[in-house]
């Protein structure tokens, strides 16, 4: 099972994507994740990265890429992943279709969730009073809804007219948007 999980910041694409992997047994392979963990250690790539996370703007493609193909490239991911947050460009686009064309493997399913603005925002600056992370602030929250509008919202397209996209409504509980993720999967014939 090869999936990609989309969806503008605060959907829950973080949180499902974590339930699926497990339920699925392939790696969750979260690209703010890997990032905000090289951040905490400080390495190189961390350096790279930090002042775009902070701001709400994308790191640029070429660092994130070449991230996303050292990670393809291990073992654990020859039976299936589940790419959360990439691709988030035209250019990573064209990149993983490069990388996976390499591997000889196909994406099976673009999971798509789809939830409100408004509700997006409060979510976000509920998870602020806990979360940690610089950017979650009103700001910047707002600042990343445009981005992703703008840069990624239109790959869905792509995704579209290829016929593997699976939109799913994000609203509700984790364990409903959960089941609904399952069950559209199944009616799609991609699990
Ligand atoms: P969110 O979906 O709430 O923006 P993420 O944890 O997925 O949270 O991403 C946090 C930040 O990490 C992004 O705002 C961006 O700076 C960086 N990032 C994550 N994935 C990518 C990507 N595919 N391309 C560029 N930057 C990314």
């Amino acid at each position: 099972m090869r999936l990609l999980f989309m969806g503008p910041p605060g959907a829950g694409k973080g949180t499902q994507a974590m339930r699926l992997s497990a339920e699925l047994g392939v790696p969750q392979i979260s690209t703010g994740d890997i990032f905000r963990h090289n951040v905490a250690e400080q390495t190189e790539l961390g350096q790279a990265a930090q002042r775009f996370m902070d701001a709400g703007e994308y790191v640029p493609d070429e660092v994130t890429n070449e991230m996303v193909r050292a990670r393809l490239a291990e073992e654990d991911t020859r039976q299936g992943f589940l790419l959360d947050g990439y691709p988030r460009t035209v250019d990573q686009v064209q990149t993983l279709d490069e990388i996976l064309a390499e591997l000889d493997q196909e994406l099976d399913a673009v999971v798509v969730l789809s939830v409100d603005s408004e509700e997006l925002i409060a979510r976000l600056l509920k998870r602020a009073e806990t979360s940690g992370r610089n950017d979650d602030n009103e700001d910047v929250i707002r600042h990343r809804q445009e981005v992703f509008k703008a840069q990624t919202a239109p790959l869905l397209q792509t995704y579209e007219q290829r016929g593997i996209v699976v939109e799913v409504d994000g609203l509700g509980d984790v364990d409903e948007v959960a089941e609904r993720i399952v069950g559209a999967l199944a009616a799609a014939d991609k699990s």
